[in-house]
């Protein structure tokens, strides 16, 4: 089967993940690609994001794990065409627990999404910033991860901790698991530090760093309250709205190159 669960992971939180995650579907879905996001943080930003309510504790990747219902019974349509989502609750947390005696337990999302992935064109999922039981089987479940790092020291941390499951992840549980990208956020064209951080990155991971990057954009923070993603607001003129829409251009020609590769 064609790889197309990307996993949306860094273990530092607030560097983009939830921002990338929702544009990067919205955008996908808006271009006619069918789309599936799945959040999986308890803290359900992309849920709030995309105007779910939050009453969907039957409904929800917490009830799917857990086996309280079947993974198909929990994807909700959102108001946009073309993307669903499954959305998460504060229940979340008590998976961790609740999982932890099942065997092969790393595996349960895998699993799972082999019944739905026939559906859709992409599945995104967007990862809590720590790492659990719940975030090891959406690293599992996935073909490729996007790491956003946020244009900041503090930001090299946690992606070198990350890099760093991956790579264990790889020799034990899902060998073919591959960085699809590292996204650069938040950069701010007038730091200096900003642009000391991309170079060096560019330099250390010359094949991983996305070409695009994202600038630092107040749009984003007003996105959150009006549930508008930035990507659909169509103010052509707004920065954050440029740089996702080259990112989906770039995520499609580097994802499409290596799908011919595969064969
Ligand atoms: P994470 O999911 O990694 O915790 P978020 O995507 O939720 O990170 O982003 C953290 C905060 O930063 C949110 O308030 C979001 O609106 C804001 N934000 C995200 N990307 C940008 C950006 N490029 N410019 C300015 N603010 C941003
Ligand atoms: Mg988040």
């Amino acid at each position: 089967m064609v790889p197309k669960v990307i996993a949306i992971s860094n273990q530092k939180g607030g560097v983009g993940k939830t921002t990338t995650s929702v544009n990067l579907s919205v955008g996908l879905a808006m271009r006619g690609y069918k789309v599936l996001l799945i959040d999986t943080d308890y803290q359900a930003s992309c849920t709030v994001a995309l105007g779910i309510d939050l009453e969907y504790d039957n409904k929800s990747i917490y009830a799917a794990l857990v086996d309280l219902a079947p993974i198909q019974d929990c994807i909700i349509p959102t108001k946009r065409k073309n993307l669903d989502i499954i959305p998460s609750t504060q229940h979340l947390v008590g998976a961790e627990i609740e999982l932890i005696t099942v065997t092969e337990r790393e595996f349960i999302l895998t699993e799972k999404l082999e019944v739905i992935k026939p559906l859709y064109d992409f599945i995104f999922i967007d990862c809590p910033p720590s790492l659990g039981i719940v975030p090891i089987n959406s690293l599992v479940a996935a073909d490729s991860v996007i790491i956003p790092l946020q244009c900041e020291f503090f930001g090299l941390e946690g992606m070198h901790m990350l890099l760093d499951t991956i790579r264990i992840l790889q020799g034990r549980l899902k060998p073919e698991l591959y960085v699809e990208g590292i996204l650069m956020t938040m950069f701010d064209h007038e730091a200096e530090f900003s642009r000391t951080i991309m170079s060096l990155m560019r330099t250390e991971f010359p094949d991983e760093v996305f070409d695009t990057f994202i600038p630092r954009d107040p749009d984003f923070i007003d996105s959150t309250a009006s549930q508008i993603p930035v990507i659909a607001t169509g103010k052509t003129d707004s920065i954050g709205l440029k740089a996702y829409d080259r990112l989906i251009l770039e995520f499609l020609e580097k994802y499409n190159l290596r799908k011919r590769k595969r064969g």
